[in-house]
């Protein structure tokens, strides 16, 4: 299978090359020239199968023999080895045909280790293959640093460099980064916010000659492309779970960059049958002006108890118009042009398509705090603020109590028990238990000031050769 700029000027890539690179060079993201579809039939004959067995059934097609068969099954088993749940992904009711799908079940707590360790594990995999060593250049506000650091850590071939801003990240969120010592994982707090440790990143992503001969980045956040494929698995699995494909199913999604309900949305192309799917946003609303007010443009940051949906464009946002826009490459660039005045409009066409694939809804802070305590009021289940948004958003929206609801809990409450309290709530939720000693363990990071050549010489001198 080959893979696409949605920017229709870069040349196509197979599977290897595609996990293996950031951005394409004309400024677009990869996305499969074709997607695989199955019949229900075939999904049916998949109810009894474990995680990893359906995962293999969904990502096969598109790694499209890269990896042979049987190493792809080793790879996958590996990924999912570490998770503390033997359903990996675990159902939770908490309402009338509501359900929370629990993706914090993986070794840093976040959904993001379901991508990461996958990712970990096939990068190891096709290094060793090709003998080739690569760095891992990343910047995070939190969830994605520690689950590449989780995922890469074990890989002999790769030296990982993880940005955050300095003081900004939770307690519990820097230490899962910094207790990691290992002498190819290298932590720098960064004096600047979030944008800065990213603009750090695109810098040098840009302008590769700083690395040793033969070196190359590759990006673990969501513009990878792998990424969002192992996240379709966990659609596919909880509908069956709960009488998929006879039955339809509706997702809600606490979303960020995007990444996560766009492999909902892949799911649905793929056959699954999803009704409806629902964005969750925090203050930082982009993806909800655009879709309710035809308003996609850049607004100020904001601060909020969801740090983790703390963004001002949702990077994956644009392999979603490059489907509704009949996957049109120059309709994209010239809207990307457009967009770099600070905003955008979509065309007639394209947003009556999206208004009818997504529901969309927004919460600030007070009302996801009553979220969390309306969750605990009724079932005595915590959730993280993350998750809060998602339920929310999935209550607000819903259109039918019939088919089930499934909200993504895309991080355990421990991991922000700041919102958690700030919520009334009296207990602090636990760490599980082979986190207990966290906060005593050793931790090691340099602090850097804001300034590309800085941050580069410390990685040159970092680089094994
Ligand atoms: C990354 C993250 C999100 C947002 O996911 P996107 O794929 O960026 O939309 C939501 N919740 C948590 C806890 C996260 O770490």
């Amino acid at each position: 299978m080959k893979y696409i700029s949605t920017r229709g000027q870069a040349p196509a890539l197979s599977f290897e090359d595609v996990v293996l690179t950031g951005l394409a060079p004309d400024g677009g993201l990869y996305v499969p020239e074709t997607l695989p579809h199955f019949s229900q039939e075939e999904i049916a004959s998949w109810s009894a199968l474990s995680y990893e067995e359906l995962a293999f059934k969904i990502m096969a097609p598109f790694v499209d023999g890269a990896v042979p068969d049987a190493e792809l099954k080793t790879i996958i088993a590996e990924s999912y080895s570490k998770f503390r749940h033997q359903a990996i992904a675990p159902l939770v009711q908490t309402g009338h045909n509501e359900w929370v799908l629990e993706l914090f079940q993986g070794p840093t707590l976040a959904f993001k280790d379901f991508a990461l360790q996958f990712l970990g594990h096939l990068l190891d995999h096709l290094l060793e293959k090709r003998n080739q060593k690569v760095v891992v250049m990343g910047a995070t506000s939190g969830d994605t640093g520690s689950a590449a650091i989780e995922g890469c850590r074990n890989c002999d071939n790769i030296d990982t460099f993880i940005l955050h801003p300095h003081n900004r990240v939770s307690d519990v969120q820097r230490r899962q980064m910094t207790t990691v010592i290992a002498d190819n994982v290298h932590n720098i707090a960064l004096e600047g916010n979030f944008d800065d440790c990213q603009n750090m990143v695109k810098a040098s992503f840009g302008d590769q000659s700083f690395l040793p001969e033969g070196r190359q980045l590759v990006a673990v956040n969501s513009i990878n492309w792998a990424r969002i494929m192992a996240q379709i698995v966990y659609y596919f699995y909880a509908g069956l779970a709960l009488g998929s494909p006879a039955r339809p199913v509706s997702f809600s999604v606490p979303t960020g960059n995007f990444g996560d309900i766009f492999a909902g949305y892949l799911a649905k192309r793929m056959g699954l049958p999803i009704d409806q799917l629902v964005i969750g946003t925090n203050s930082n609303d982009i993806l909800h002006r655009c879709l309710s007010d035809n308003d996609h443009s850049k607004h100020q940051l904001v601060h909020t108890l969801s740090p983790s949906m703390d963004i001002m464009v949702s990077s994956n946002f644009e392999r979603m118009l490059f489907d509704l826009y009949d996957r049109d490459g120059d309709a994209i660039r010239n809207l990307m042009e457009d967009f770099k005045s600070g905003s955008m409009n979509l065309d007639e066409s394209a947003l009556s398509k999206a208004r009818e694939l997504f529901s969309s809804y927004k919460l600030d802070d007070d009302e996801t705090l009553a979220t969390i305590n309306e969750l605990f009021e009724t079932c005595e289940y915590l959730v993280d603020p993350h998750t809060a948004i998602g339920i929310r958003a999935a209550r607000a929206t819903r259109r039918r109590q019939d088919i089930p609801m499934i909200c993504l809990a895309t991080a355990h409450p421990a991991k922000f028990p700041e919102a958690v309290r700030k919520a009334g709530q009296e207990t602090d939720p636990q760490l599980p238990h082979h986190m207990n000693d966290l906060f005593e363990r050793e931790e090691r990071f340099e602090v850097l000031p804001q300034d590309l050549s800085a941050v580069q010489s410390f990685m040159q001198q970092r680089i094994r050769s």
